[in-house]
């Protein structure tokens, strides 16, 4: 087993902008490139393996051929693939939307809900973004605001700055604001209710659709909770910030100064996406040069790895 190199699915979303191709070195020729989906197995986009014997196959078919533990062991109880780490590059703002929780979107869209983690990679002066409601609301203010277009007055508007950290809870209304670029750590799912969308123009003119009534069924109706302090810790080479844990995934930010001695052991793969700096991940079966941007998917039980170099990147696992 070896450190796999991803080749990301893109999508070019009315929102988008180009900074994934200017600033994350993403060969993709679309106008816009507004998402890269850097792990993924979901059916509307799978990642694609770029080195090494496995090249050319798209993760869902390494899995498929590997067995189930490459995953690791903690990833026995999903009946699917658990998460889906993206790039987003908000060009402009994002709708205002929700994500139903599993039992929901299980029973509707035959899909998981979605939990989702944002790490602000980078954004311009003056970046906002929408996180839950400001104060409670009754569903009946709720679908009076969507319906006469004062949505937005009730709810809560956050300024980010680069490093800064959202737990986004299924269920709480949210959207991304323009000038905004996130690494999305999410459950492995595209079910997204959209409320509100600016009185824009999808493509070929029409306003994109809707979803009011699912998303008066799934919104809580108060505001988010604030996300407790992040844990930095100092190791040999590197220091580490847990980001996010819960039980979909463990999120940490790595601040390597000059290396990092790392693991991928029996309980869970490791994904690294890279965020800053260039360097070389280099394992007992060699070494794979980086830059930003790249994405790596390391099997469960590969064992020890070392990242190389100085880099910010983003460690995923499953506890
Ligand atoms: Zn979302």
């Amino acid at each position: 087993m070896f450190p796999l190199k991803l080749k990301p699915v893109f999508k070019d979303y009315i929102w988008g902008g180009t900074r994934l191709r200017d600033s994350f070195n993403k060969d993709c020729s679309l106008d816009r490139v507004a998402e890269s989906w850097e792990l993924s197995c979901h059916k509307d986009g799978n990642s694609v393996i770029e080195n090494g014997a496995f090249s050319g196959m798209t993760l869902a078919e390494y899995i498929e051929k590997n067995g189930r533990s490459v995953l690791g062991a903690n990833c026995n109880r999903f009946d699917s693939f658990p998460v889906l780490i993206k790039l987003i590059d908000a060009k402009e703002n994002l709708s205002v939307q929700v994500h139903p929780g599993n039992e929901y979107a299980l029973r509707e869209e035959g899909e998981y809900g979605k939990t989702e983690m944002w790490y602000i990679a980078d954004c311009d002066e003056g970046a906002e973004l929408l996180y839950g409601f400001s104060k409670n609301i009754t569903k009946d203010e709720f679908k009076s605001r969507i319906e006469n277009n004062t949505l937005l007055e009730a709810v809560k508007s956050v300024p980010v700055k680069k490093g800064d950290v959202f737990f986004i809870k299924s269920g709480t209304l949210h959207a991304i604001g323009k000038g905004i670029l996130i690494a999305e750590i999410q459950q492995n799912s595209n079910t997204t209710y959209r409320i509100y969308d600016y009185g824009r123009a999808g493509t070929g003119g029409k306003p994109r659709e809707l979803h009011t009534q699912k998303a008066l069924e799934v919104t809580d109706l108060y505001p988010a909770e604030p996300y407790p302090e992040h844990i930095l810790e100092h190791k040999d080479g590197y220091s580490e910030k847990l980001l996010s844990s819960c039980e979909y995934f463990t999120v940490s930010l790595l601040d390597i100064k000059q290396y990092a001695k790392l693991c991928a052991d029996e309980k869970s793969f490791v994904h690294i996406l890279i965020l800053e700096g260039e360097g070389i991940i280099s394992s007992v079966s060699g070494d794979l040069g980086f830059i930003r941007g790249d994405s790596f998917f390391i099997p469960a039980g590969c064992g020890e790895f070392e990242i190389k170099g100085a880099c910010n990147a983003i460690l995923t696992r499953i506890d």
